[in-house]
């Protein structure tokens, strides 16, 4: 049996994870990302809380496969980032810079792409071949997964789905510096604004005025509760979705499309809603494709970098 780390590097902490060869997670655990310095200790500390526990455990070398790693930015097909903002970091190789740390085999990948890798194969995307994520957070990321094999792009950018244009008269501004991203309408964020607009434009009494600084989850349990601004914000935002994942499929055609993030905390209601607004989208040969919530949680960049050199 050979054996293998995953490793998923966010912002603050960098989630690392032990794996055996058949992908079954056996151990995990955290350490915090250090961004001083330009981030130039993060593949360090990386490197010496690999190494540290494989002493611990009277690990062997020549049965580690190698480590995966997903990373918060573009990284291209030779492990090279264009500048990650929230690390600190510039352009360069991980793979080159972590490989001769750890004295074995690294792929790099980009951490949203490498967490739907993770769904696909042990997640929400199980038993399917292709598959499309759609990470509804504080902004909206995703990953496309063809013939279980991750889209990453000539840049890195393949599957950054949020930033596909949804409304070319939008006047408010993305993250991203461009107007209309589907971002704006279907992330955490994106709910909470469309929100905020609908109080404003009328006086319809709705429990929401009351709340000071709403958040999507609000918007959901008023919309249950049957407040009717906030059943008719969730019904622009189902809108939303349907229209921007019926265009993803009609390039894509994946089987199955997975729901992860804060927002599909929502469940199945989310997921009822998405399909009833992918039903009038969708192109018909594309009215097959089935829609499923994420499961993995926080560990499917962990499964999804270990996966990058398990194959
Ligand atoms: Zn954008």
């Amino acid at each position: 049996m050979k054996y293998g780390f995953g490793i998923d590097l966010g912002g603050t902490t960098v989630k690392l994870a032990y794996f055996d060869e058949t992908g079954e997670m056996l151990d995990k655990w955290e350490i915090p990302t250090n961004t001083a310095d330009g981030g130039k200790n993060i593949l360090p500390d990386i490197a010496q809380a690999i190494l540290k526990y494989m002493e611990e455990k009277k690990i062997p070398k020549d049965c580690i496969l190698g480590a995966g790693i997903g990373v918060p930015g573009a990284v291209n097909s030779r492990g090279e980032v264009a500048g990650c903002d929230n690390l600190g970091w510039g352009h360069f190789s991980v793979r080159d810079a972590l490989e001769p740390l750890l004295g074995f085999r690294v792929v790099a990948g980009n951490d949203a792409t490498v967490a739907a890798l993770g769904e696909c194969w042990k997640g929400g995307g199980q038993g399917c071949n292709s598959m499309v994520m759609v990470t509804l957070g504080t902004g909206v990321g995703g990953g496309i997964i063809i013939d279980g094999k991750p889209v990453h792009g000539s840049t890195g950018a393949g599957g950054e789905i949020g930033h596909m244009v949804l409304n070319r008269n939008e006047t408010a501004k993305c993250g991203c510096g461009k107007s209309g991203c589907v971002e704006q309408y279907c992330s955490a964020t994106g709910i909470a604004r469309l929100t905020r607009l609908a109080l404003a434009e009328n006086d319809t009494p709705s429990t929401l005025r009351s709340v000071e600084k709403i958040m999507a989850k609000d918007v959901f349990d008023a919309a249950a509760a049957g407040d009717s601004i906030a059943q008719g914000v969730l019904q622009q935002v189902y809108a939303y979705m349907g229209e921007f994942i019926a265009n993803i499929c009609c390039v894509v055609n994946p089987e199955v499309v997975v729901l992860g993030g804060g927002v599909s905390r929502a469940g199945q209601v989310l997921l009822d809603g998405v399909k009833e607004s992918f039903k009038k989208w969708g192109y018909h040969a594309c009215q097959d494709t089935q829609f499923r919530l994420a499961t993995l949680g926080n560990d499917a960049g962990a499964y999804g970098a270990f996966k990058l050199i398990a194959e």
